[in-house]
């Protein structure tokens, strides 16, 4: 599933490919992908025709196009969805579920789509932010992103810290995986609560955060320059890289004790025993 890292690689291929160049028409192919479009299939690709793509944006796994006139074509790629940007006249594949063409007659942009879980929209009045995400906080690397508020809402908070970090009203883009790794990094156990972080310890936390995220984000790096916009698999980077998620028994890169894996909301959280020692009280 396309996570944090892999979206801003789709933003900036799109940054630099569509951002600037206006749409002349949209072939919707398969209904699912406009679904959250109340115009439906045929007033989105008609909303959408002669409109100019300004910016290239995202907030955690959501982006969007800010277009001329403060509308926004918002997308979300679900688990398998693609923006691919390519020569216009290649085979169309089954999986395409839309298609844009320019003006200048340039490559065109398609959403493909095996599992059709993702989704497009057209917002009105909603170049900066659109509405349906409004409520998703800033990720760490977006300029509004403000951690002395990050911090305070993490005291407040009564809960443990790797269901704060998951928690996209509270910071956006962290996924299980990122969580397990920056957890890791700053030396917190995933069920420390939060009230009891002190300043020095979010600041750590944070700043594993965005080590975890950017190291992923140059990894993600690798597809620009051809004209292609794509998303990675999970598999490359983070195979080489990960200290403790998935690795249960192996041993810690730091210390050489044996990862932990603990149940955490139907899914895992991995720790190092020694390193991220357990809290004597704990929000599990
Ligand atoms: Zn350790």
């Amino acid at each position: 599933m396309p996570e944090l890292p892999e979206v801003e690689t789709v933003r900036v291929g799109l940054e630099r490919h569509v951002v600037g160049r206006t749409v002349a028409d949209v072939q919707v192919l398969h209904p699912r992908v406009v679904r959250r479009d109340l115009a439906g299939p045929a007033g989105f690709a008609a909303a959408m025709a002669g409109r100019t793509v300004k910016r290239a944006e995202r907030r955690g796994k959501y982006l969007w196009l800010a277009l001329d006139d403060d509308e926004a074509l918002l997308a979300h790629l679900g688990m398998s969805g693609q923006l691919l940007v390519g020569d216009p006249d290649r085979p169309l594949s089954p999986h395409v579920r839309a298609r844009f063409t320019f003006t200048d007659g340039g490559p065109d942009l398609r959403f493909t789509d095996q599992r059709t879980f993702g989704h497009m929209c057209f917002v009105p009045d909603g170049a900066e932010l659109p509405g349906p995400i409004a409520h998703i906080a800033p990720d760490p690397f977006e300029p509004s992103f403000d951690p002395a508020a990050l911090a305070r809402r993490l005291r407040q908070r009564h809960t443990g810290v790797k269901r704060a970090l998951l928690d996209q009203s509270l910071i956006s883009g962290v996924g299980n995986i990122y969580a397990d790794e920056a957890l890791w990094r700053a030396g917190l156990h995933w069920a420390r609560p939060t009230e009891t972080l002190n300043g020095p310890e979010v600041s750590r936390l944070l700043a594993a955060v965005r080590e975890v995220l950017g190291e992923a984000l140059t990894a993600g790096g690798t597809s620009f320059d051809s004209l292609y916009v794509d998303v990675n698999g999970e598999s490359g980077y983070f195979d080489r890289s990960l200290a403790v998620y998935g690795r249960e028994g192996l041993p810690c890169p730091k210390c050489g004790a044996p990862v932990r894996r603990d149940p955490f909301m139907n899914r895992s959280a991995y720790s190092c025993p020694q390193c991220q020692p357990r809290p004597r009280r704990a929000h599990w």
